[in-house]
């Protein structure tokens, strides 16, 4: 038998379960009702298999909850700090670290130090939080990500990779000075998890060498793209994903990291950087907007949990149950005929809601209103990834992204196969009564992030 065609399996068994309350349909109507529409916007106590996010919904291991009771919870100086940054510096090799209670501050310091009014800052894809970050800070985020990624049925293996002839466009157009930097992700989120190629960052490495750009890494699932280029790329079969996620890192600058993620924790994230000035001032804005630099709005105990976690999640036979759970619930939700981005991705499943529902307008939000279908048919949350989340740029016009998706987030290490089939049969009951589906109208919309918190109502 090839090793390669048998099945994958989880490396840990359960030690304790969480129950969960089971709903009727018309309770789930009441509910979806009640909350705009919005999934975000549901009571969790209502929900059945919650995939809104793979976003501290982490499992965290038996390790990781013992480590909970010998967290030092010293103002300044903890022992936990030194573990966590121990942890990052051995296993991504980056110099300096800031402790953030999660991404987005990271990126709200960083994007401050780095970014001045008028910079431009390319990126492959946009990132909600991150984008507006560098708009906050007075950058103009520029994609720079190959077309292939814009096109959901494209199955390129390396969907995240940049494009370098527009990175080059953009070097000509306004001069390498006013590149704040280059801002870039592994397993790219809003492309539907798909990973940059070794090959590409290594090229890219050395065009930004040349011109004297720094590479900024959200590197919030960099494990998960290591397990692609593993799985993918030539010459990389034999490595382990610690080596690759520690290559990766060696060619870029610096980070940002939601360790909600990839490191296997319910709540943390760091900045990372390798130069001392840029680690000088950030260690002065923290105070200000985290807390001291040596927890930075962490608990101690949260600091022991990310350092154990980020050790757990390079771990070969946990990324590979980890994608190989995701792979299983895209491949029979394929075999239901349900249109999903391709190649299938490292963290959830996006479905193409314009395919799905090609007779709503992207103002009727179809991705907003098949999520909405989904919780009624079956208590399974998902949330939109279309044009509630992209927003509306600085002059007020609404972006009309090219992918209107619906994901279906899975959280590490907390479902098991069976709710996967369940969710799969879910998406097939609702793709098969589609040509039924209404849209929505959006009734309340909030200033910023508006897909947290906007309301919706069906439309007649
Ligand atoms: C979640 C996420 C962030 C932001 O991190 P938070 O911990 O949610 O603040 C940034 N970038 C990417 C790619 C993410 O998925």
């Amino acid at each position: 038998m090839n090793i390669k065609t048998r099945s994958w399996a989880e490396p840990y068994k359960m030690k304790m379960v969480e129950l969960l309350k089971m709903t009727t349909k018309p309770q789930r109507i009441k509910a979806i009702k009640e909350a705009g529409f919005n999934t975000f916007l549901l009571k969790s106590e209502d929900v059945y298999i919650d995939l809104l996010t793979d976003s501290g919904t982490n499992s965290m291991s038996d390790r990781q909850w013992g480590a909970l009771m010998i967290g030092d919870e010293a103002y300044a100086g903890s022992k936990s700090y030194y573990k966590m940054e121990s942890a990052i510096q051995k296993n991504y090799g980056y110099k300096y670290i800031i402790p953030t209670h999660q991404g987005r501050a990271a990126e709200n310091i960083l994007s401050k130090i780095l970014i001045k009014k008028g910079d431009i800052v390319p990126g492959n894809m946009y990132f909600t939080t991150t984008r507006l970050h560098q708009e906050l800070a007075g950058g103009t985020f520029e994609d720079i990500i190959i077309d292939e990624a814009h096109d959901p049925s494209n199955e390129h293996p390396f969907k995240g990779n940049v494009d370098l002839a527009k990175l080059e466009k953009l070097v000509k157009k306004y001069g390498a000075k006013k590149i704040a930097y280059i801002s870039l992700a592994t397993n790219v989120n809003l492309a539907g998890g798909q990973p940059i190629s070794m090959a590409n960052l290594k090229e890219l490495r050395a065009y930004t060498k040349k011109h004297q750009i720094r590479i900024i890494h959200d590197m919030t699932r960099v494990a998960e793209n290591a397990y692609f280029i593993q799985q993918r790329e030539k010459d990389y079969e034999k490595k382990s994903i610690r080596e690759i996620v520690f290559e990766i890192c060696s060619l870029t600058d610096g980070a940002t990291m939601s360790a909600k993620k990839d490191a296997l924790v319910n709540i943390g994230g760091f900045m990372a950087t390798n130069e001392w000035d840029v680690f000088e001032e950030a260690r002065n804005l923290v105070v200000v907007y985290e807390g001291l630099h040596t927890y930075g709005g962490l608990a101690g105990r949260d600091m022991e949990a990310i350092a154990l976690g980020i050790a757990e999640s390079l771990d070969d036979n946990h990324q590979h149950a980890r994608v190989g759970q995701v792979e299983y619930l895209g491949k029979k939700m394929q075999d239901y005929g349900i249109p999903i981005v391709k190649p299938i991705g490292g963290h959830g499943i996006f479905v193409d809601a314009r395919a799905m529902l090609p007779h709503l307008t992207q103002d009727e939000f179809p991705a907003q209103t098949l999520a909405a279908e989904i919780f009624i048919d079956s208590g399974v949350r998902t949330m939109e990834r279309g044009i509630v989340s992209a927003g509306r740029k600085s002059n007020g016009k609404n972006y009309y992204p090219p992918l209107e998706l619906v994901r279906f987030t899975i959280p590490r290490r907390v479902y098991t196969q069976a709710h996967m089939d369940v969710i799969a049969e879910s998406a097939a009951a609702v793709y098969q009564r589609r040509k039924t589906i209404k849209g929505l109208k959006m009734i309340y919309e909030p200033k910023y992030l508006r897909f947290f918190q906007a309301k919706f109502e069906k439309l007649k």
